[in-house]
């Protein structure tokens, strides 16, 4: 059986198909084999490129837009049907309460479906009529055609979220895709592959190969020479080898990579709205969302309100059992990556910090306690040298830093190679704007975080990533237009 989640396989060219050998996917919630995963080969891989550039070529890339709406939107009746079976994919492989899976990440994939569809439905042609000194005139425009066949390589921490994200414009603007998710979260993308078969979607349209990165499926897809190009979200340093691998056959790239983010918190802000807010940025999805804030800085005048507000909701969340109502978080994605986060809570400490809440690895009890759990934690005591203050951690992790002016706390929060996000907290208008707009980032919240209107520009600057993806912005990546000019 294809969807069967505890063996999850390649899909190939409308096919389930097995991978010479599998690999185990651990649960990080207690430590069990959650399932074993078919590594495709290079052999699977191309064989995946092939089916995609064959889907293309015989039909599909050709499609007019109702058909793609119309798959959309069979697309998100699919997911909506068997909502639960991917709530419980996502619960499965990454530990996350399902509460937050069912509205963060599964609600999302629907929409990400629909948004496509209205989207790309409304998109008009450019077209100028032009006249030169000479006296000539001509007509032109611009006919948008698919990009190609396009690699989608995406991470653990919203897997389902991510993967739609992309897979939902490419496929609206007439692409084929080969999408290989994370080693660590293999299954929604393996059961929106049934979803597609079901919902009529050609064979080769959309294609998933399992596997690791380096000398694996991520590698062997992005050094891929029948790829038209590469859209990718994860680790900055892997964009970077991402861009090398597509480099010489210079094929187009669009980058979500990873964050350092900063709230500015200013004296004159609601406080319990702040604390509030700022408890959701740094500790949704146990930190591991790339919007997450990890750096926090707060004018003096509030600052032990704000340290103690936020220590305080960060004692009040609930690790457990994620399929409990009550649970608020979920572990580490796996055993490697608390190793990573807890490294970073001895660094905080080396450095000087002052603990305020957190900074261990909790104990769960006997059930749990294989799992990949860790303390929500906060730091004071802090400024911008220290490596816990500049390197992503993507944990539930938090330095709070005091400031006093305006100008010191822009200058503070620009003071990163990164930039993704950052909120700022203020009752005064003028002032959020005025702050809100020096940000160095893609995206600048006010008084909220992580309000998101899907046509917006997404995306970041620096290492946080190349071009911008939403709305229209997608749309432009995902299509190749060329120009008509007629001369009348
Ligand atoms: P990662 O870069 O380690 O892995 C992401 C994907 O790339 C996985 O599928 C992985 O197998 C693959 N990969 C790894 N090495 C590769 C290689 N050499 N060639 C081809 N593919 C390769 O990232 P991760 O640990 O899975 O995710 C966490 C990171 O993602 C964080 O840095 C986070 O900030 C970032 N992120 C960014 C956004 C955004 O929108 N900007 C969103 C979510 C996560």
């Amino acid at each position: 059986m294809g969807t069967d989640l505890h063996q999850i396989r390649n899909f190939v060219d409308g096919a389930f198909v097995d991978g010479p050998t599998t690999f185990e996917k651990v649960s990080p919630v207690d430590g069990s084999v959650a399932a074993d995963v078919h590594l495709a080969d290079s052999f699977i891989v191309d064989r995946a490129v092939q089916a995609a550039r064959r889907a293309l070529n015989s039909g599909w890339g050709a499609t007019t837009v109702p058909e793609r709406v119309a798959l959309l939107r069979r697309v998100t009746d699919g997911i909506e049907a068997r909502f639960e079976d991917f709530v419980e994919a996502e619960v499965r492989d990454t530990g996350k309460p399902a509460t937050l899976a069912r509205q963060l990440d599964v609600g999302r994939a629907v929409v990400n479906f629909r948004q496509f569809a209205d989207t790309v439905s409304s998109e008009g042609l450019d077209s100028f009529l032009t006249e030169l000194p000479d006296g000539r005139k001509a007509l032109n425009y611009a006919v948008a055609k698919p990009l190609g066949v396009l690699a989608i390589v995406v991470p653990w921490n919203l897997p389902l979220l991510l993967l739609t994200w992309k897979v939902a414009p490419a496929l609206a603007c007439g692409n084929a895709v080969i999408v290989k998710p994370s080693e660590e979260t293999p299954s929604t993308a393996t059961l929106l592959a049934k979803v597609m078969a079901d919902a009529g979607a050609p064979a080769g349209v959309y294609n998933v190969v399992h596997g690791f990165g380096a000398s694996s499926a991520g590698e062997f897809l992005t050094t891929h020479p029948d790829i038209d190009g590469v859209t990718f979200t994860g680790e900055s340093s892997t964009g970077s080898t991402i861009m090398r691998a597509v480099a010489p056959r210079v094929r187009p790239v669009s980058f979500e990579l990873g964050g350092k983010n900063a709230a500015v918190v200013f004296a004159d802000a609601d406080l319990d709205a702040t604390i509030e807010g700022l408890g959701r940025s740094v500790f949704t999805n146990t930190g591991q969302v790339c919007l997450c804030t990890e750096r926090i800085y707060v004018q003096r005048p509030v600052f032990d309100s704000i340290a103690e507000g936020l220590a305080g909701f960060a004692k009040n969340l609930v690790l457990g059992d994620p399929h409990q109502e009550s649970t608020t978080t979920g572990p580490l994605i796996s055993q490697a990556h608390r190793a990573k986060v807890s490294s970073y809570l001895d660094l905080a400490v080396e450095a000087g910090a002052e603990v305020l809440v957190g900074g261990g690895i909790p104990d769960l009890g006997a059930n749990l306690n294989g799992g990949a759990w860790i303390e929500p934690t906060l730091w004071a005591g802090l400024d911008n040298t220290a490596r816990v203050v500049r390197e992503e951690v993507f944990g539930p992790v938090a330095a709070i830093v005091p400031f006093d002016s305006e100008e010191e706390a822009v200058r503070l929060a620009n003071d990163t190679d990164y930039g993704l996000a950052s909120a700022v907290w203020t009752t005064n208008l003028q002032r959020g704007h005025r702050v809100a707009q020096q940000m160095r980032v893609g995206m600048s919240w006010v008084n909220t975080w992580y309000l998101r209107d899907l046509r917006s520009p997404f995306g970041g600057v620096g290492l946080s990533g190349i071009g911008r993806e939403g709305g229209r912005h997608s749309l432009a990546f995902y299509t190749e237009p060329t120009n008509v000019c007629v001369q009348l």
